[in-house]
């Protein structure tokens, strides 16, 4: 892998500084196992751990889905990091100074330097004439002076006032484009502000650097214009990767030993005007794996603090599904009629931020408390639609404790038994589309595709591995895997031993070099077997869910023949 922008040098001197296991650790459970260290691998599902750290030689490694590699490489894939956004935060933590190259690291300099010029420009604006309204409309919000400094906030004027200043200081039309802060003029040539007329909140990046702004429109006067404004997706900020607020949360959070999420600046502003500097927003979008994983390295407890209304229910019951598929369980604040928690804490005293906490539920309990509770679920049909959504919710959960937890209060909650809910689970399962992760150059790739490509691709047999007749097309979800192994198979009749990716197209080339670059050489026939035993059941579960499809649309002519084969399967799932 190429070093980035910094030196080879450097870069080993953050590895040596640093111990993968205190890294992992704060993501993944680990336990000692003798010389090993294990755990239950973050990146496939599984009940049994199969996910190794070794301290000795600075890797980890999975033998069920094949993931694996050094500290860098774990906070790529886990966090979805570029590799120098991996080798800047060890280097931090560990107080490595980073030797640049001089290169590569310029581009992205440039930007981070536009972003810091414009957070002073925007900051100085709040302070001086025309910022006084922006500050009348903070003070308004009961938003004090403190936090208003301790938060950044700036203030764009209407005029297009930024682009000149940057332009005067010597930066091109093109860097401040891509920078994210000037939109290319529609009538000519230039540039002007994208920012106009709004409160401003920076956005940082986990060291803090100003990286992206989001905006509030002050006023209503123009209803055509969004009242929140975000910054575009650039060189060195993309939405779905970062928290705002994270870096003081990170502190907060380790103290308090919980995390809020909250959906926008003013809520953040609110937790932090009340003390509570654990708060963290997403920018404008729905949370993230990238975005819950990093929450989910902060603290132990995870609340999730979203609107009131119908919208941002349903918000946080989808945030707690993709915090549940991270392995994490949040509990869920309910805030009474419609209000945002901004509304909802700006005229109570400090300690009601204690009392949502102590009243937070878990995802299950949120969800049925939506609907008025179990005894306002009326009519035979209607609960089991209700049993079968909760059952969803709690399906969604990959850490087996969390998963049994939340069926059993699904259970307790609507009296149907723990058996019942659990076939419901599976059924959920099989259908799931499993999570996409997101490869070099965008490619997105499931983990099950990933993982078996991985088991071809790294054989010790190359081409003569039986693995490769094993694996049809259909075993695969993407069509990108599929021609991969369609050509493996074509050049394996053709009795090449060795794969060749030189006839392949690009994208294709670039899931191979994805996978060869983040996984060991299998070794043992054992994972061989390991591999097939995987397919084997996909493919049990697979036709038992076509079967009970096809049960339930009372289209097929031989209904207890289908019984039969729905338990032969199920007596051969119980035994492997
Ligand atoms: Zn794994």
């Amino acid at each position: 892998m190429a070093g980035g922008c910094y030196s080879e040098r450097s870069i080993e001197r953050v590895r040596a500084a640093t111990d993968i296991v205190s890294v992992i650790g704060r993501y993944v459970i680990l336990r000692r196992a003798g010389r090993s260290i294990k755990g239950l691998c973050p990146f496939h599902k599984e009940k049994t751990p199969s996910f190794f750290v070794s301290p000795d030689r600075q890797m980890y490694h999975c033998f069920g889905c094949g993931a694996g590699g050094d500290v860098f490489s774990f906070l790529m894939n886990y966090l979805n990091f570029s590799f120098t956004e991996a080798v800047e935060e060890l280097a931090a933590e560990a107080g490595v100074p980073l030797e640049k190259t001089g290169r590569d690291g310029s581009r992205t300099d440039v930007f981070r330097e536009i972003l810091a010029e414009s957070h002073g420009f925007y900051r100085g604006r709040l302070a001086a004439g025309e910022g006084r309204r922006a500050l009348d409309y903070l003070a308004s919000r009961s938003i004090s002076e403190g936090t208003i400094r301790k938060l950044g906030v700036g203030w764009a004027p209407e005029g297009s006032e930024l682009s000149p200043y940057l332009q005067g200081r010597g930066y091109s039309d093109s860097q401040l484009i891509e920078a994210g802060v000037s939109l290319r003029s529609t009538r000519g040539s230039g540039v002007y502000d994208r920012f106009r007329n709004r409160i401003l909140f920076p956005i940082c990046d986990r060291r803090g650097r100003v990286i992206s702004f989001g905006g509030r429109l002050l006023g209503s006067a123009d209803s055509r214009k969004p009242k929140y404004l975000n910054g575009p997706d650039s060189p060195i900020y993309s939405k779905g990767n970062h928290l705002y607020g994270y870096r003081e949360a990170a502190s907060a959070s380790r103290d308090l030993d919980m995390v809020i999420l909250v959906e926008g600046y003013f809520d953040h502003a609110r937790f932090v005007e009340k003390g509570f500097d654990c708060a963290v927003a997403t920018c404008g979008t729905a949370l993230t794996p990238s975005q819950a994983r990093q929450i989910g390295g902060m603290a132990s407890s995870i609340y999730i603090c979203y609107d009131g209304d119908p919208a941002g229910q349903r918000a946080a019951v989808r945030a707690a599904e993709v915090l549940l598929e991270e392995g994490y369980l949040p509990r869920i604040m309910a805030l009474p009629d419609r209000q945002d928690p901004d509304d909802y804490l700006r005229d109570r005293p400090d300690e009601a931020v204690l009392e949502l906490v102590s009243a937070a539920g878990d995802p299950i309990r949120y969800a049925l408390g939506l609907l008025g509770g179990w005894s306002s679920v009326q009519g035979t049909q209607r609960k089991v639609r209700v049993v079968q959504r909760l059952a969803s919710v709690a399906s969604k959960a990959t850490e087996p404790v969390i998963r049994e937890t939340l069926m059993k209060v699904v259970s307790e909650e609507t009296g149907y038994s723990i058996e019942t809910i659990r076939s419901e689970m599976e059924e959920e399962n099989t259908g799931e589309r499993r999570r996409a992760v997101q490869g070099d150059g965008g490619t997105l790739i499931s983990p099950w595709d990933r993982s078996l490509l991985a088991g071809l691709l790294m054989s010790p047999d190359g081409l003569a591995d039986p693995l490769i007749d094993y694996v049809q097309a259909d075993d695969l979800r993407s069509d990108v895997a599929a021609s991969i192994l369609e050509q493996m198979k074509r050049q394996s009749k053709e009795g090449l031993s060795e794969f060749s990716i030189s006839s392949l197209e690009d994208e294709e080339k670039k899931v191979c070099a994805m996978i060869m670059s983040v996984h060991f050489q299998r070794t043992e026939s054992e994972d061989r077997d390991r591999i097939m035993k995987a397919l084997d059941k996909f493919r049990l579960q697979r036709e038992r869910k076509h079967l009970r499809s096809l049960l339930r649309s009372g289209e097929d002519e031989n209904p207890e023949d289908i019984r039969r084969r729905i338990a032969e399967i199920e007596g051969r799932l119980l035994n492997m």
